[in-house]
């Protein structure tokens, strides 16, 4: 059974008279210093010049170069993107480090996969909120929290478990729950499930039903609300009370319709398929693919989304949306 850890469990004497320099102020960078600041953490932010350094100024946060910021600060945690740690930990942090920090991520990607080796005296470790970074600020701000995972990776001061956990009290976390993990079993699984699921599966599953309408000559708005728009309605009541929950207030029609025709569309083969993409998260396939294509500026990744991006459903969506004041923006 996992491991979870709540704010009872949890002192933040770890963090006190500690400084903290968050390295990067993008999706999830501004929503740990933000919440750290809230908490009463000693918070200053790692950036070069631009438009985050711009605006983590006027949120009031003192910006340094990462370099300058790493030698300030006792925890580090980089929340810059996976893609490019690699060269920023060799060149701004690494030399930054002294025996005894805290080398921080929010997903163990290149630990993991050792793109970086952090040196043996410094604690290891992760605190991956399992939510975009905005709601990690919203729900803060709200009282709430979103649920994080935690891992140690290597615990040189004897004290990396309880610096991890401060962390994840900082940033409000233990309010609704941390849970217990390692660096191997977080990367792979965050991965899996962006992959398989939540973006991969989902955004592919979308196109498709939505093709298969428009291909049987039904109006593509028609289609955009059936296979798009409506999610979100059906998601919220599965978050609230799983399937159960979302079965019984649909009609008996969908219903019966799900248990029918659901696994007739995702059959065994999707799921020998979705163990391909685990063998490759696994071995390092995926990890390989996605450095090379950035030593190689992106090229494949840039022209995947270009290709995504011209999909008849964005379009068709774009549209629609204009003539729906109340979807909002997450941020
Ligand atoms: P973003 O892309 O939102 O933000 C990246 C930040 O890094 C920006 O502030 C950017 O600043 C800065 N940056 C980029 N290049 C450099 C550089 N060379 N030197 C210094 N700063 C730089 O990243 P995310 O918040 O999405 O991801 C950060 C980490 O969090 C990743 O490890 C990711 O896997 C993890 N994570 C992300 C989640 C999410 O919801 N987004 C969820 C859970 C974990 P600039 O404006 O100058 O480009
Ligand atoms: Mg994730
Ligand atoms: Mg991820």
């Amino acid at each position: 059974m996992v491991k979870v850890y709540y704010d009872e469990n949890v002192a933040t004497d770890e963090l006190k008279g500690k400084t903290i320099a968050i390295v990067g102020y993008g999706s999830q960078g501004h929503a740990h210093a933000q919440n750290l600041r809230d908490n009463g953490h000693n918070v200053i932010i790692g950036l070069r010049e631009g438009k985050s350094a711009q605006a983590a100024k006027e949120d009031g946060f003192d910006v340094f170069p990462v370099k300058e910021a790493a030698a300030k600060a006792d925890l580090i945690m980089i929340l810059a993107p996976d893609e490019i740690q690699g060269t920023l930990y060799e060149n701004e942090i690494a030399p930054s480090l002294e025996a005894g920090n805290s080398l921080v991520f929010a997903h163990g990607f290149n630990v993991h996969f050792d793109v970086i080796t952090p040196p043996a005296d410094v604690d290891v470790f992760l605190v991956a909120p399992k939510s975009p970074g905005h709601l990690v600020r919203r729900t803060f701000t709200e009282g709430f929290a979103v649920p994080a995972l935690y891992a140690v990776y290597q615990d040189a001061t004897g004290k990396a478990q309880e610096t991890a956990l401060a962390y994840a009290k900082g940033i409000g976390a233990t309010r609704v729950g941390v849970l217990e993990t390692t660096f191997k079993e977080e990367t792979e699984t965050d991965l899996f499930g962006e992959q398989a699921v939540l973006c991969g599966g989902l955004t592919s599953l979308i196109e498709a039903g939505f093709e298969t309408l428009v291909e049987g000559g039904y109006q593509p708005e028609l289609a955009y609300f059936e296979v798009c728009h409506e999610l979100k309605l059906i998601i919220d009541l599965i978050y609230e009370g799983g399937f159960g929950k979302m079965r019984d207030s649909i009609s008996n029609t969908a219903e019966y319709g799900d248990y029918v025709s659901g696994p007739r569309v995702i059959t065994s083969d999707v799921k020998d398929r979705m163990k391909d993409v685990l063998t490759d998260i696994q071995n390092g396939n995926f990890a390989k693919g996605f450095v090379d294509d950035n030593a190689n500026g992106f090229a494949n990744f840039k022209q995947m989304r270009q290709t995504r991006k011209e999909h008849q459903i964005e379009t068709v969506g774009e549209e629609l949306r204009k003539m729906m004041p109340f979807v909002k923006s997450a941020e």
